[in-house]
């Protein structure tokens, strides 16, 4: 029986989340490959070291004496060896990272020594073998894991330990160059160990007991999700519920292997499970809520744009050109909308424009801005009559003016576009009138 544990930030943040750590791990026997993040935040306000090394890094490259900056780092790691009563000490390690940062080494290198500096102190805590993730994950020349080189190595390797920590967040390229996962990757390290070793179930913990029905900076305290199937959880955590990585899933769906979101701070919360599919009914007919601010709409108008053949593609042709993705396309008879990010659309916003009026020739063009996109998702909508009912009744009630409205074909997800103003309240409305009133 093997379990695969990753840990992150918060988890991690201080020798007092160690301790918790520690007896979490040594609780059950099974909990052998752990992979940890950096430390993470002690308190509001504090920054995650993660943030501290790119900063850092970003001094390094300019030039600048970052030397009170890589102190601070220091600091993190010593308070923690130091109040764990530990016998390693990390100057060497230190005067190596100090020394690749004015040989400007890289970005990635930089945040990556967060996770590999913790996983050092982290394995020596735990009497655990340290594996540097930079000789087990790998990445290809174009930047992009690879799944082949990766299994085999990190199996054979971790097939004669009984136990080790492999830290998160990052690999090599074949350069020997170090690469990191976007960020929040430590989840995907250990979803990619949990397969290697074909882990009974791979337990995230974190700072919350579980996946929650809605992001709780939005809702106070909302209801965690007992049971969510693969394909909701990537709804959700492509849309801001940003628990879990939203490529974290793929190794261990492959597998089966289940994912377990547990609360470090609270061990005996059942968290959350994270299945491939389930009989077991959601508690209310939505799963959860999850959304995110910054899209544009581009509406384009045109008589008779229904019997043009090709048109849709027309217009696609020229996001394309400019290397911009859409997220939504809702479509009615003479007008069709294309919803994308602003951060990306912004810059390319003129050459899309004048692309469109010579590609297809429209009425008119108009564009919105500052649109929120919230998803609202759930296996039992597809059985539950009235659900966009229910929803656009609640924001209705709540005075938010819906702009946009998408519902994936496979029923899963509602899809709606409200003004950023709005979205709180929005969230909160759909939040109340599943979730609060128990339907
Ligand atoms: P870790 O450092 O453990 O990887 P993250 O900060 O990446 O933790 O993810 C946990 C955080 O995700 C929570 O503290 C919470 O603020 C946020 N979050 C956003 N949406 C949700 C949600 N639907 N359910 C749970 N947490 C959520
Ligand atoms: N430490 C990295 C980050 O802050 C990776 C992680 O925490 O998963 O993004
Ligand atoms: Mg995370």
């Amino acid at each position: 029986m093997a379990k695969v544990v990753k840990f992150g930030g918060s988890s991690l943040a201080d020798a007092q989340q160690f301790e918790k750590v520690k007896s979490i791990i040594t609780a059950d026997g099974a909990r052998r490959f752990v992979v940890p993040s950096a430390p993470g935040k002690r308190y509001s306000g504090d920054t995650k070291v993660t943030d501290m090394l790119y900063n850092c890094y970003d001094l390094a490259v300019k030039g600048k004496d970052f030397s009170k900056e890589f102190e601070k780092i220091k600091e993190r790691y010593n308070s923690i060896i130091s109040e764990l009563g530990l016998e390693i000490s990390l100057d060497e390690e230190f005067d190596v990272v100090k020394a690749c940062f004015i040989g400007k080494a890289g970005r990635d290198y930089a945040a990556s020594r967060g996770e590999y500096l913790n996983g050092i102190v982290l394995a020596n805590y735990l009497g655990f073998s340290f594996i540097d993730a930079a000789d087990v994950i790998f990445f290809n020349d174009a930047g992009q894991f690879d799944p082949k080189k990766t299994r085999k190595v990190l199996s054979e390797r971790l097939e004669s330990l009984e136990n080790a920590v492999i830290p998160g967040f990052y690999g090599s390229m074949p350069n020997d160059t170090i690469k990191t996962f976007s960020r929040g990757g430590s989840d995907i390290t250990g979803s990619i160990v949990a397969a290697a070793v074909g882990a009974d179930i791979y337990e995230n913990w974190t700072d919350v007991s579980g996946f929650l029905t809605c992001d709780p900076r939005i809702v106070d305290d909302p209801e965690p999700i007992k049971v969510i199937t693969y394909k909701e959880l990537r709804e959700l955590s492509y849309m801001g519920a940003t628990v879990l990585h939203e490529d974290a899933i793929f190794p261990v769906r492959k597998a089966g292997i289940p994912i377990n979101i547990k609360n470090t701070n609270k061990p005996d919360d059942a968290g959350t499970m994270i299945v491939e599919s389930t009989s077991q009914k959601p508690a209310y007919t939505i799963t959860g809520i999850a959304g995110k601010k910054g899209f544009t709409v581009v509406n384009i108008e045109k008589d008779m744009m229904n019997a043009e053949v090709g048109f849709g593609r027309k217009v696609l042709e020229v996001f394309e050109k400019n290397g911009i993705c859409f997220e939504h396309m809702p479509s009615g008879i003479d007008t069709m909308s294309v919803v994308v990010h602003q951060a990306e659309f912004a810059p390319k916003e003129q050459e899309i424009l004048s692309g469109l009026h010579r590609n297809c020739q429209p009425d008119v063009i108009d564009i919105e801005t500052d649109l929120a996109l919230i998803a609202v998702v759930g296996r039992a909508m597809k059985s539950n009559r009235g659900t966009a009912g229910r929803i656009f009744s609640a924001l209705a009630h709540a005075h938010v003016n819906v702009k946009m409205i998408d519902q994936g074909s496979s029923e899963l997800n509602i899809i709606i576009g409200v003004s950023e103003d709005d979205f709180e309240k929005a969230m909160k409305a759909i939040y109340d009138i599943f979730v609060s009133t128990k339907l």
